[in-house]
Formats: structure tokens, C-alpha cells, sequence
């Protein structure tokens, strides 16, 4: 599982190992992406963490829990519904079943809450019916 975020950095918190306890407490690797962070300053990173889809839900509350901001770095993901034929070949790939055929109308569920902007469905979709706003 992926999942990318901006993490914001009280000052007291900004020399925190902050990947470092990732890695060993939660078995979460984080790439970083973007750094803004200079002493006594609020600090900014861009990362992108790698691990289980609950080891990672762990890690977000640990850094709530020690005052660091958590938001989501990516944009959402969206479905053009003039565009889709609802083959159903981006329900395959999706790792949260975000993506689903209603199995009554075979048309295309997207459940917003379950997205985690991993961005896989993107490439599957044969007419280019899925987009993030990135
Ligand atoms: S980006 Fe696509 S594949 Fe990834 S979780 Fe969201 S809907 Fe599923
Ligand atoms: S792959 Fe594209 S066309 Fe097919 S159901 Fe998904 S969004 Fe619709």
C-alpha cells in the first residue's frame, strides 16, 4: 500500500526521527518527496509511505498524536461519468474496493471514502475516464 502526505511540523517537533520511528515502530517506509524544513520553524514534508493499509492508519494517528499535521498530499480522484462504459476493469486493480460494479445495475460504484489516491485505477481505465485533479 501507498499513500502519499504532507506532513506539518510543530517547531518543537521538527528535528523528531520522524521516518526513522515510522520504520521501526510501524514497519512504514517513507520516501520523502518535498522538504521544507529549516531549525525553529514550522517544517513541511512531502512523503510517501509504504507499508500495510492499517500499519500506515497507525502511524497517521501516532504523528496526530504527537501534534503532526496529517492531510492528504494528493488530490482526489475523479470519475468522468460521461466517459465511463462501466467495464468494471478498474474495480480489479483497486486495492480498497473503492471502485465496484453495483451488482444489480453493473454500473460503476466509486465510494470517495475508501480512495486512497493510490492512482493504480488511472492507467487501467481503457477510454481515460479517471483523472485526479493533480
Ligand atoms: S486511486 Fe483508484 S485504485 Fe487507488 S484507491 Fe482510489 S479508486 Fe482505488
Ligand atoms: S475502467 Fe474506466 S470505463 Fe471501465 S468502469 Fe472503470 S472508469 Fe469506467
Amino acid at each position: 500500500m501507498k499513500k502519499r502526505l504532507t506532513l506539518t511540523f510543530p517547531r518543537r517537533s521538527v528535528h523528531m526521527p520522524v521516518t526513522y520511528r515510522l520504520a521501526k515502530d510501524f514497519n512504514v517506509a517513507a520516501n520523502i518527496i518535498r522538504a521544507q524544513v529549516a531549525p525553529n520553524q514550522i517544517g513541511k514534508l512531502v512523503v510517501e509511505l509504504l507499508g500495510d493499509i492499517d500499519q500506515i492508519e497507525a502511524a497517521m494517528d501516532w504523528m496526530r498524536s504527537q501534534d503532526i499535521g496529517v492531510s492528504s498530499a494528493n488530490g482526489e480522484i475523479s470519475i468522468h461519468e460521461d466517459s465511463c462504459v462501466h467495464c468494471g476493469l478498474c474495480t480489479g486493480i483497486c486495492p480498497t474496493e473503492a471502485l465496484s460494479l453495483d451488482p444489480k445495475t453493473f454500473q460503476l460504484k466509486f465510494m470517495r471514502i475508501r480512495c486512497i489516491v493510490c492512482e493504480q485505477c488511472i492507467p487501467t481505465c481503457p477510454v481515460q475516464a479517471i483523472s485526479t485533479n493533480l
